[in-house]
């Protein structure tokens, strides 16, 4: 199947690491031109260091998405150096345990800066770019939004507003012919994942009593798969789906988690 990605500039928040890296490892699998945006430099350019290294061009810039001018900034510079954006991975996030009753509002208020706020930053600074080129536009979202946590306020708070923003900016950018849709992760190892299990008393037993409520194999998500999803959705191949949300969790939230997995 040709996605009819080549060459094309796509913009992945919080790419250095994690489903972020495996979306650009994807992108770059279909010679797209992956740009990371995000503050792990370390990580950031050893990545590109490795596509450049097999021919394919990629770029990394330091931004801290909390802060506007960051965002600004970096899509300025990702548009200085290509004359062109074709779409937008919204993924960056950490769920940061900023609940209600251990939580203060002017917690609340910073977890919305990390996980929220540059989504809309970004769009809107790549939108007249996106406009030009007929591009597209994918937010990771949560089950978070769906399911609850528990402790985690905020952090569910933007996912939910991530799902709602992607509808709403679905209907108005119709008449660009920009799509937009969602992924909604639930259980992808990746480091963010990683310290929250290490926040429990026992992470292997933790880790399994959840891998066993996966109903699709008892086992978690892979960043490939979730990668795979997200760069369908940019490409061609998805020219008539826009304002989705999708559930690439071994029907995690909408499948009964009493059942027995498939493969038990
Ligand atoms: P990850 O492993 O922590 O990778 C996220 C990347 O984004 C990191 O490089 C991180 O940098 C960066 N980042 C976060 N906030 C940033 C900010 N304000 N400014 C700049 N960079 C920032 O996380 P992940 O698990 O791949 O998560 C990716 C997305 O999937 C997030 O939106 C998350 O909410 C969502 N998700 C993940 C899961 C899961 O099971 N993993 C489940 C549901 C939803 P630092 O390392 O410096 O923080």
């Amino acid at each position: 199947m040709d996605l009819g990605i080549k060459d094309q500039v796509v913009i992945v928040t919080g790419g250095s690491k994690g489903i972020g890296e495996g979306i650009c490892r994807c992108l770059a699998d279909e010679q797209a031109i992956p740009v990371i945006i995000g503050r792990s430099p370390e990580e950031g350019n050893r990545l590109v260091e490795e596509f450049k290294s097999v021919h394919i061009d990629a770029r990394y810039i330091f931004a801290e998405l909390a802060n506007l001018e960051d965002c600004k900034s970096a899509v300025q510079q990702v548009a200085t150096t290509y004359g062109r954006i074709n779409a937008l991975v919204n993924n960056a996030g950490v769920n940061d345990g900023v609940g209600l009753e251990k939580g203060s509002p002017e917690s609340f208020l910073g977890s919305l800066k990390n996980n929220l706020h540059h989504y809309y930053y970004m769009a809107h600074y790549c939108l007249p770019w996106l406009k030009k080129f007929k591009g597209s536009i994918v937010n990771i979202s949560s089950k978070t939004a769906l399911t609850g946590q528990g402790g985690t306020s905020a952090y569910a708070a933007a996912k939910g507003a991530q799902l709602a923003m992607t509808r709403e900016w679905a209907v108005e950018l119709l008449k660009y012919n920009i799509r937009v849709n969602a992924v909604v992760p639930a259980e992808v190892m990746t480091p963010l994942y990683k310290k929250w299990l290490s926040g429990f008393d026992n992470p292997p037993k933790k880790l399994e009593s959840i891998t066993q409520k996966i109903p699709l194999g008892n086992r978690m998500t892979t960043k490939d798969e979730m990668a795979a999803m997200v760069v369908y959705l940019l490409s061609k191949q998805a020219s008539h789906i826009t304002g989705q949300f999708l559930f690439v969790d071994g029907g995690y939230v909408h499948l009964d988690r009493a059942l027995a997995g498939a493969d038990s």
